[in-house]
């Protein structure tokens, strides 16, 4: 298990990837829901049959909530990536960082009726005050392998084939649905991926857990 590349903090219940020889590979989209974007995303995502995770940000549901019933519907997996996204998120107490994970968690409750367990830190930060919240609400933090860095990259050739070039078996792919080049460049990403041999399976399946509350 890696733990976060962007993170100084060694916290240990990071899972980063799957533990698999097999040519699996799990997409992964933050900080949607949004309205221009993600449906793009979900209509290639149909189109090939792949059921990915969308790690969501709580003040984006509200007006969003067809969108994010749709991701729900569609079979795709809604995990937590805080209430706001703020940059000075991680400066919270623990208290308060426990209240914005449950704020969301209750968010996507109200649309949904769901539970969510998973959660991945803005910004990748796991400092003291944040692995403190994570024990206290028990939410299960998911990384990433493979980072696309798609919200920064200016050319989508250079960006597609660097993904291709890097994946290996059990990554965990990131990428943000609020992202138009990533809605532009997401159908070639998964052919290319497919023609050597990577097939899709859902997060759950791959680090074999649960992505919601039982009740
Ligand atoms: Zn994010």
């Amino acid at each position: 298990m890696a733990f976060f590349p962007s993170s100084g903090f060694h916290y240990g219940n990071v899972l980063s990837s799957g533990n698999t020889e097999k040519k699996n590979l799990t997409l992964t989209f933050d900080d949607g829901p949004e309205a221009a974007t993600t449906p793009g995303i979900l209509e290639i995502l149909k189109k090939f049959k792949i059921r990915a995770a969308f790690f969501v940000i709580g003040k984006k549901i509200a007006g969003n909530e067809d969108l994010l019933k749709k991701l729900d519907s569609d079979g795709h997996i809604i995990g937590n990536h805080s209430w706001a996204h703020s940059n000075l998120w991680d400066f919270n107490s623990s208290v308060r960082i426990a209240d914005d994970l449950e704020r969301n968690i209750m968010e996507v409750e109200r649309v949904t009726g769901k539970r969510m367990k998973l959660f991945r830190p803005p910004y990748g930060v796991i400092n003291p005050m944040v692995a403190k919240a994570i024990d206290n609400t028990e939410v299960t933090v998911v990384a990433w392998s493979l980072r696309s860095f798609d919200t920064t990259a200016v050319n989508p050739v250079t960006l597609l084939d660097k993904i291709v070039k890097n994946a290996k078996p059990g990554d965990i792919l990131l990428f943000h649905d609020s992202c138009a080049l990533t809605a532009g460049i997401l159908e070639k990403i998964i052919v290319s991926l497919q023609e050597r041999g990577y097939v899709f399976i859902p997060l759950d399946e791959m680090l074999n857990l649960q992505a919601y509350e039982t009740h």
